[in-house]
């Protein structure tokens, strides 16, 4: 069994950056990723909220990180981890590892609407990545469902590339920046219909309409040819429920930052239980998880 100071499961902004801090310290790293490197942000057309970096796009910024750590000397294998035992063994689809410590970094999902159809229509209308898919609605009619900046960015994005674009949210007040809404305004081809959900999801082969409900009872159908989901994400942490406590939600809670309850092993990025969920918050858990795994290794050595 191939053994390792170090197991990072996931490789987004935190894992990589625990990685980072790891290899500095000449730790022996093996980073597990289920998907591709670079979690949620790989997707995010633009960053303008990371110290020091004026703007720079999700891609660059994860391929950056990506690099420098792969250049740093840590393995990353593309395996989907099944379990992880308290002692630290990990078994994924192909191979059983060992390590000393642990460093769950495994970010979530898109968040689904959990309609009939949204499923059989993902790729044929259904997306929930805006600059993935955009493209593919060059002068079209699309709809954007959610309240959250992801949302507000999307509709930005799309209104640039489709004809027209309907921001649909279920209540009158948005989560996402006051400047996304602003520069909204701006755009002829933007429709806020506010205090609405999306009730049915239709077609034949592919999307063709959606049913919105307001919050009188009222119903009616929107003929689109995209509908991009931007609802938030949510986690996906039951193989871990041996070694850790979630939160009702699905989160990984934690003690003291970044400690779970069993010793070595930790927990950072997105899929801990916290209150502000950002590119900045995962680095910092991923550098926190890092230091605090590399002096607690120290003190059992
Ligand atoms: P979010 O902030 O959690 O917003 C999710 C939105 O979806 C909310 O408006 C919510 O409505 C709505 N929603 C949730 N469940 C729904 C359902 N079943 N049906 C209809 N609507 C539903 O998620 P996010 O926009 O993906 O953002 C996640 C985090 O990333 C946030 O912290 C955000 O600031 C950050 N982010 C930052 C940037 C950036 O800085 N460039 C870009 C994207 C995202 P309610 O408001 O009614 O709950």
């Amino acid at each position: 069994m191939d053994t390792y100071d170090v197991i990072i499961i996931g490789a987004g902004p935190a894992g990589l950056t625990s990685a980072l801090y790891l290899k500095r310290a000449n730790k022996k790293v093996l980073i597990l990723e289920a998907k591709n490197y670079g979690g949620q942000i790989i997707n995010a057309n633009k960053i303008e909220n990371y110290p020091g970096i004026e703007e720079i796009s999700g891609f660059t910024f994860a391929t950056n990180l990506y690099n420098q750590v792969k250049k740093l000397g840590a393995e990353i294998k593309y395996e989907t981890v099944i379990r992880v035992e308290a002692d630290k063994t990990v078994i994924t689809n192909n191979n059983k590892y060992q390590a000393k410590a642990i460093i769950i970094a495994t970010g979530s999902e898109n968040e689904k609407l959990h309609l009939p159809n949204e499923e059989k229509y993902m790729g044929k209308g259904i997306s929930y990545c805006a600059t993935c898919d955009g493209n593919f609605y060059k002068d079209k009619v699309v709809i954007v469902n959610g309240g959250g900046n992801t949302a507000l960015e999307d509709t930005l994005y799309l209104a640039n590339i489709a004809s027209k674009v309907y921001l649909i949210h279920r209540r009158d007040t948005f989560r996402g920046d006051i400047k996304y809404l602003d520069e909204i305004k701006k755009y002829q081809n933007i429709e806020v219909i506010l205090n609405s959900s999306i009730t049915a999801i239709k077609g034949q082969d592919k999307l063709e309409k959606v049913t919105i409900k307001d919050i009188f009872g009222n119903e009616k159908d929107i003929i689109t040819d995209g509908l991009f989901i931007a609802i938030g994400q949510e986690p996906h942490n039951e193989i871990f429920k041996n070694i850790v406590d979630l939160n009702e939600k699905g989160y990984i809670i934690s003690v003291d930052e970044v400690h779970t309850k069993t010793a070595g092993i930790y927990v950072a990025g997105d899929t801990r239980e916290k209150d502000l969920r950002q590119l900045t918050t995962a680095v910092s858990d991923g550098s926190i998880a890092a230091t605090i795994a590399i002096k607690e290794m120290k003190g059992n050595d």
